[in-house]
């Protein structure tokens, strides 16, 4: 079947030109590698492009700061779930990566003095935890848009080859389960490709859509996540999932951190701001898992606002019309067509909403894909890389800190791009494709061309989303997560029988959306097994069921360091579970001990 496909050879082939895989094709470029850069949307159109609030790094450009805070912060953020190594790695190169981008053309705004304008962010505090500082670097409230397309020129400039519109299906792995290239669909004309590579780097972003209501864009459906999971490859702590707490109520956009970084108030229906009693030093810039689970507690115990008592206020009148026209343009806009309210007015209704995956496709600092082979828990598959999103190296442990995305981003895509520059050059040739190399893809296709009756992909993918939203969410119950697992495992089932009515070949968005959802159920059903595992609360996996530590009323519910201070494994393959180590030991610092989180 393999001999009919069209095939094409690069070095490098990079699925995803999101701020991850552009900062990685941009390296290899420019060293002059061979690099095709696959995307299902124009580059600059990734969801890197919504980003808003800023980059984290320790310039110290308005207070006084270091990589050390930084590292301390994440490490606390990650409510000790994140590797040491992996974080003190990407806390130290974070200035080096900001200027970097800074040198490309990266319009950030600025301080009076010329240096990049810093502006306060959740979690992220001076002298180790005893004040806020200002460490995110930012444009605007666009800094994920200044960001991707100051990438993508320099990628213009560089000679990188973009397939826009191609959506890879599958990873092809030889005998030795070494990685050598991807198949794809080019949507225009529904052919499939294969892309022989010497090494294949995954940059997919995240899976948001597997819940109802997100703030992701409707492309970010776990693929890379479902090509791992298909390959063998486990998926590492999927059961953490970041609520950002100010979705706008009903619509679900964005509405940046950097609000309350500059200035913004949560309030109750009494008016009142309750993050004083739940984080007393931090407040409303406690990090995330913590202000959405307060939110959550107000509204539970009645003093949510509106009508149906169902979300909170975020306050941004007494910030002045002139700093937000200044800081927050988009989010003034925001306000205006999504919740029809003048911010510099009134306050605006959010509710916490998914936001963002911790987990991924397990890595090493190095963006190399690791798994446990050989009586080791982190072997690497040979031609195989995953940053971004996408990945988990893992730097957010149980609760990414705001601004440590856009960074993991850049500094793991660059490390990866370095790293696949030096075997690149030691490896001259390309290892052989195997004789099934598209088979896998080839029958996944031929189901849904041969199909006369079944389900429409976006029915399931509703339910998909429903269940989810029902049973991972915010505050979690040991019963509710049992029968999500259940759920799942139904919904598995009916994505195996998705109908494709329509099997018409040029630019066919049928046939895309149900080769997506056979991704989302991969991501969905890692999510869910992994939470119902996990017997503990940590970081954004909060249970009911597990008590508050007795000395700590106000800490997170209680954690078990003693059990549970490791790393879940997700195999696709018989939805089976394994775990490793965290890894506590950074590379030239202290460890930062675990001990109970308070803001
Ligand atoms: C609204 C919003 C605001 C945010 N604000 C911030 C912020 O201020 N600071 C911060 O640090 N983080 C922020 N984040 C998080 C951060 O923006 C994302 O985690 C990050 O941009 C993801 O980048 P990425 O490169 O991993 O993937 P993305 O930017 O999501 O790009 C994924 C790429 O993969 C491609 N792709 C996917 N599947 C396939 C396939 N099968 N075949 C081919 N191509 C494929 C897509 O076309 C796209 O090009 C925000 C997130 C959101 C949703």
């Amino acid at each position: 079947m393999t001999a009919k496909i069209s095939t094409r050879k690069f070095d490098v082939v990079i699925v995803g030109a999101g701020g991850s895989g552009m900062r990685a094709s941009l390296q290899l470029a420019r060293a002059g590698l061979n690099v095709a850069v696959l995307s299902k949307v124009f580059p600059t159109r990734s969801h890197t492009v919504a980003a808003q609030g800023g980059i984290g790094a320790s310039l110290g450009n308005m207070s006084e700061d270091n990589w050390h805070y930084h590292f301390y912060d994440t490490v606390k953020g990650s409510d000790w779930l994140g590797d040491q190594d992996a974080i003190e790695f990407m806390c130290r190169e974070a200035p080096k990566v900001v200027y970097e981008l800074e040198h490309f053309g990266m319009p950030f705004d600025r301080n009076a003095d010329g240096t990049i304008y810093q502006r306060p962010f959740g979690g992220h505090t001076a002298n180790y935890g005893e004040k806020p500082v200002q460490r995110a670097c930012a444009a605007a409230d666009r800094t994920g848009h200044a960001l991707l397309h100051t990438l993508y020129q320099q990628n213009v400039k560089a000679r990188t080859q973009f397939f826009v519109e191609w959506m890879a299906l599958d990873i092809i792995r030889d005998a030795e389960g070494d990685a050598v290239g991807v198949t794809a669909l080019e949507m225009e004309t529904g052919e499939v490709h294969i892309l022989h590579a010497k090494t294949v780097l995954l940059a997919t972003g995240g899976a948001g859509r597997i819940f109802a209501a997100s703030t992701n864009a409707f492309i970010n459906t776990g693929d890379g996540l479902g090509m791992a999971a298909r390959a063998g490859i486990p998926l590492e702590d999927m059961e953490f999932w970041q609520f950002h707490p100010t979705g706008v109520a009903g619509a679900g956009v964005l509405l940046t951190e950097g609000c309350r970084g500059e200035g913004a108030i949560l309030r109750n229906a009494n008016g009142e701001r309750f993050m004083e009693r739940y984080a007393p030093t931090l407040k409303d810039l406690a990090p995330r898992d913590f202000v959405s689970r307060s939110m959550d507690q107000e509204i539970k115990e009645g003093r949510g606002c509106g009508p149906n008592k169902d979300y909170i206020l975020l306050d941004m009148t007494h910030l002045g019309a002139e700093t937000i026209a200044k800081r927050l343009p988009s989010v003034q806009e925001i306000g205006h067509n999504f919740a029809n309210v003048d911010i510099t007015k009134e306050p605006i209704p959010v509710v916490p909403t998914i936001h963002y995956q911790m987990g991924g496709i397990p890595t090493n600092v190095h963006g190399q894909v690791v798994v446990p082979k050989n009586g080791k828990h982190n072997d690497i598959i040979n031609g195989l890389y995953a940053v971004g999103e996408c990945s988990c190296v893992s730097v957010h442990g149980a609760n990414r800190l705001g601004t440590n995305s856009l960074l993991d981003l850049l500094v793991f895509g660059r490390a990866a791009g370095n790293h696949i520059v030096d075997f690149n050059l030691k490896t001259k040739s390309h290892k052989d494709l195997p004789k099934d190399a598209a088979d896998r893809t080839l029958a996944r296709l031929a189901r849904l061309d041969g199909t006369t009756s079944g389900e429409y992909a976006q029915d399931v993918a509703n339910d998909i989303r429903s269940a989810m939203q029902q049973h991972a969410g915010v505050f979690r119950t040991q019963a509710g997560m049992d029968e999500g697992v259940t759920k799942i495992a139904a919904l598995r089932e009916r994505v195996a029988n998705l109908e494709l009515k329509d099997k018409s070949k040029v630019f066919n968005t049928a046939r895309v959306e149900a080769l997506e959802v056979e991704n989302l159920i991969e991501a969905a059903q890692a999510t869910m097994v992994s939470a119902a595992a996990r017997k503990e609360c940590r970081g954004a996996h909060t249970v009911y069921d597990y008590e508050h530590p007795a000395d700590h009323p106000t800490a997170p519910l209680g954690r078990d360091d003693a059990n549970w201070m490791k790393h879940t494994l997700w195999y696709s393959e018989g939805s089976r579970l394994d775990y490793k180590p965290v890894n506590l030991k950074p590379m030239t610092v202290d460890t930062v001990p675990p001990k109970v989180r308070t803001f």
